[in-house]
């Protein structure tokens, strides 16, 4: 079994209340680490591969709890537009004209974007998810591939049973990166017997759902004057709370909403950058937070933000709470950090694996080097993290104890193959 040791860094382990070990050690033994540490007390590891990690952060791989990773095929393509146009004449209509290959290569190519920019599990939702799980799977990172279930298409109940099929399967395959999940879009594009069908069958296989809620006003309003109910009020009527959800934007919300949402622990994401461009509001962090709810961080799909950059959703995340409240106290850098790692672990069902640097967890993690000018000189690791660093400070990501990028090198993938690819399927796309 290999043996992977990150020497000589700043340890941030985000287990909650945990200090920085400086200098710190990391030992991952095959797949899992065996050692999280002070220098002093590190065992000795024979033939173990060894990075020198002075002047650099080692923390948990950064979590992206929200996207629809082939999206990176439609960056640019349709900007500075409300969103139910540019949903309806703009993104939809393209997607009809995918093809598994283009999913496949799209996905590859933020995935690329993601494990440079200490990415290491991602969850998503989109058309033809196997191919981005095969995706996931060559790029050697970590992902919860789910497809996007749509109550308005025609055969939208055989598309059910199809996903329900792909989560079965996955979990019987026992791949251990890969975390399926059902994803019904929203509530809004789904009745509640398709809802109800998707519940059944989290519970048959005993998988998360992950779903689109109230991230606009008119999704609200209208959900009102249909069902007399806020999108939250309907999913918790349906029992869906019963189950692990991860919830996505959680932007327009009641008192009421915020209260079910933290007393179910409803996993929450927080996408900054997509609700801000969309303009779609900015959903009440800090209120979710002191209610106690779960609250982790996602970039959405490329088309809305338009990149899969952890590290300018912490900025944003961090930030704007403090403008649009007017409290610079407000989510404080560690906190955001959080957002990006531990938090988003438990969003994703996955915090018994992942989100945190302890003994026994998966060895998922990133490296970042703090040595150049904007990152000097180092008063607060995770002011640092979250303030001033950028994802191209980055310089090792590994997943599952394996090295997956190092220095400006994807270890799995030819980048310059997944560009040329992803290019070739966008102009096909766009022709
Ligand atoms: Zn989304």
């Amino acid at each position: 079994m290999a043996t992977l040791r990150l020497e000589n860094g700043h340890v941030l382990t985000m287990e909650p209340g945990a200090e920085v070990i400086s200098p710190g050690v990391v030992i991952a033994e095959g797949p899992l680490l065996s050692y999280v540490g002070p220098a002093g007390a590190a065992p000795d590891t024979p033939g173990a591969t060894v990075v020198d990690c002075t002047n650099c952060a080692v923390l948990p791989g950064l979590v992206n709890a929200h996207t629809h990773v082939s999206m990176t095929l439609l960056r640019g393509f349709a900007d500075d537009m409300p969103l139910q146009p540019w949903l309806e004449e703009k993104i939809w209509p393209t997607e009809m004209k995918l093809t598994g290959e283009d999913v496949y290569w799209g996905a590859l190519l933020g995935i690329c974007e993601m494990l440079r920019g200490g990415v290491t599990c991602f969850n998503d939702m989109y058309h033809f998810y196997r191919d981005a799980a095969r995706a996931a799977v060559d790029g050697g990172i970590r992902a919860c591939p789910s497809g996007v279930l749509l109550g308005f298409l025609p055969n939208a109940e055989a598309l059910v049973r199809e996903a329900r099929d792909f989560v079965a399967e996955t979990l019987a395959q026992g791949h251990p990166r890969l975390h399926p999940m059902l994803a019904p879009h929203a509530p809004y594009t789904c009745p509640d017997a398709l809802l109800e069908q998707v519940l059944h069958y989290s519970q048959e296989l005993n998988c998360p759902l992950h779903i689109h809620v109230s991230e606009t006003r008119t999704e609200v309003q209208e959900s009102l004057e249909e069902f007399g109910k806020t999108p939250v009020e309907r999913l918790e009527m349906l029992g869906l709370f019963d189950r692990r959800v991860c919830a996505v934007h959680c932007v327009h919300l009641t008192d009421r909403d915020i209260e079910v949402l933290a007393e179910k622990q409803v996993g929450i994401v927080h996408c900054p950058g997509s609700n801000l461009k969309l303009a779609s509001g900015f959903a009440p962090i800090s209120r979710l937070l002191r209610a106690g709810a779960v609250v982790g961080l996602g970039t959405d799909g490329c088309a809305s933000n338009n990149n899969l950059d952890l590290f300018q959703e912490m900025l944003l995340a961090g930030i704007v709470d403090k403008a649009v409240l007017g409290d610079p106290t407000t989510v404080p850098a560690l906190q955001a950090l959080a957002m990006a790692t531990r938090e988003a672990a438990r969003v994703l069902a996955l915090e018994d694996l992942i989100g945190t640097l302890r003994p026994g967890k998966r060895a998922d993690l990133a490296v970042v080097d703090l040595s150049r000018p904007h990152l000097q000189p180092l008063h607060s690791l995770p002011s640092q993290l979250v303030y001033a660093a950028r994802a191209d400070d980055v310089k090792l990501t590994v997943v599952e104890g394996e090295i997956v990028y190092q220095e400006g090198k994807l270890t799995k993938l030819d980048e310059a193959e997944v560009i040329a690819k992803a290019t070739e399927c966008a102009r096909r796309l766009m022709a």
